[in-house]
């Protein structure tokens, strides 16, 4: 049998990372059995519904890497095939059609809350014809008695006793299908074998299995997830920080961090805590599956990115920062300091946990125009005057403009006229080269820069003290 999962997004304009995690866990699964992995658009609110916010959760889905096996199929196109499967229902006595008014049913609701019963339909019209020229929905038959089990591959067995279940409702009076069929008939449809899921949807799935079993159709297997909570345990919303998958990325986030980490947060392989989404499918299953939620951790998240900002390609981590230097900073990556970002990227992403950080400290390869900040400026002063003049004189006399030059020709200038201080001569530098108090390894930069460039910013040092 061919597993098939599925990942049936509310196109909301926004992809909160639960959603994410829900997709990934899909995906993971999918891949793990050599399966196939669907994508359903739940876009039934119509009024609600727009191509835009469709298009968050594609593009979401792509960033992460989450491939999927079909072109994402509309739960609104599938209408009518629900009607029918209701009516299916209605003509074998399994559904029924019910007359109650809104009157009728809000009263129904105070005694039930009265009595405190948890389902509120009496079933008056489950055994009754009607007058067919009165609006009606269509129920279907819960059985009376008895008990359900699922057994789920997270939370075990879960049981719930068929008096607590509703005759729910299949087609609401004007002829809609509801929520509930909707899920049942196009997983159904689309074959899905694993429905993996947050546990808010545990309720869902009693009352999507009644109507399975109304239909005589298999049910799939299902996985209900313990959802995500912030880092102070309660439902993790936009009162904790970002929540959406869009929101990270904007924040610098690689979408393989991302990954691992939303990965992390629910499943386990011993204490692995790096994990490639290669070594993911191999391992994925739902033995490793967390019974209990987890709580979103910034920074850890930042940590793990730090760690595949190092890992990360030079030339993708350049195509990447290129837009954020453009947007973040106003500046226009020329041939000349792409080649200076080229040679300076492997001390750069090893200092950057994101790549905003590294849009930051990219700054001073790209653009000639060095604007220091306090912490830069504190070092270009009175003192620091003669050690750059001197340093400036040195390093135009250099023949070979190389790290070890550089260095030596540093070491020197503190020698003689910083009595032995290297850090008299390197906080200036830095401050000169690269208008902050800290850089890459400075020796490199220098190089990186080159022997002209790293004169006239030596001057401008120079003229800024003293002006
Ligand atoms: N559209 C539902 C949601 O976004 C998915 C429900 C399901 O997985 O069955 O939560």
């Amino acid at each position: 049998m061919t597993v098939v999962t599925r990942f049936p997004p509310s196109p909301t304009g926004f992809m909160h990372i639960g959603n994410a995690r829900t997709a990934l866990f899909n995906f993971l699964y999918a891949r793990h059995k050599n399966g196939k992995f669907l994508i359903r658009i739940e876009d039934t609110d119509r009024e609600r519904h727009s191509d835009e916010a469709v298009q968050v959760i594609l593009e979401g889905l792509e960033w992460l890497g989450l491939d999927f096996d079909n072109t994402p199929e509309s739960q609104y196109a599938n209408k009518q095939r629900h009607i029918d499967v209701a009516n299916e229902l209605l003509a074998v006595g399994k559904a029924y059609k019910c007359y109650c008014t809104p009157e009728e049913l809000a009263e129904m609701r105070e005694t039930a809350k009265a009595e405190g019963r948890p389902t509120a339909y009496d079933r008056r019209w489950r055994d009754k014809e009607g007058p067919d020229d009165q609006p009606f929905v269509i129920r279907v038959k819960a059985p009376l008695e008895g008990t359900m089990t699922i057994h789920d591959e997270v939370q075990g067995e879960v049981k719930v006793d068929y008096e607590n279940l509703d005759d729910l409702i299949l087609l609401r009076s004007d002829g809609t299908p509801t929520y509930m069929l909707a899920v049942v008939v196009d997983d159904h449809d689309m074959n899905v074998t694993h429905v993996i899921r947050g546990d808010d949807h545990l309720n869902n799935t009693f009352r999507q299995n009644v109507i399975y079993d109304a239909l005589g159709w298999d049910k799939p297997s299902y996985a209900h997830l313990p959802l995500i909570h912030g880092p102070d345990g309660s439902k993790f919303s936009k009162r904790h920080g970002a929540v959406g998958v869009g929101e990270f990325k904007e924040m610098g986030y690689l979408p393989e961090a991302m990954n691992n980490y939303l990965l992390r947060l629910g499943w386990a392989h011993g204490d692995e805590e790096i994990m490639s989404m290669e070594r993911a499918i191999e391992l994925f299953d739902f033995d490793g599956m967390n019974k209990s939620a987890a709580r979103f951790d910034y920074a850890k998240l930042e940590s793990l990115n730090a760690h595949y900002m190092k890992e990360a390609d030079n030339d993708r981590l350049i195509d990447l920062v290129i837009p954020l230097l453009k947007q973040l900073h106003a500046l226009d990556v020329s041939g000349s300091a792409r080649t200076r970002l080229q040679a300076g990227m492997d001390g750069l992403k090893d200092r950057s946990k994101t790549l905003i950080e590294l849009a930051q400290e990219s700054r001073f390869y790209v653009s000639n125009e060095i604007t220091y900040d306090p912490k830069g400026d504190k070092h270009l002063n009175t003192d620091s005057f003669p050690i750059l003049n001197q340093l400036k004189g040195d390093l135009e006399s250099l023949n070979d403009f190389t790290t070890a030059q550089i260095e030596a020709t540093c070491r020197d200038v503190s020698d003689t006229i910083a009595g032995g201080k290297l850090g008299k001569v390197m906080m200036p530098l830095r401050a000169a080269l690269t208008g902050t108090d800290k850089s890459p390894s400075l020796f490199e930069a220098a190089e990186i820069l080159g022997q002209n460039e790293v004169l006239a910013r030596l001057q401008s040092a120079i003229d800024h003290i003293n002006k």
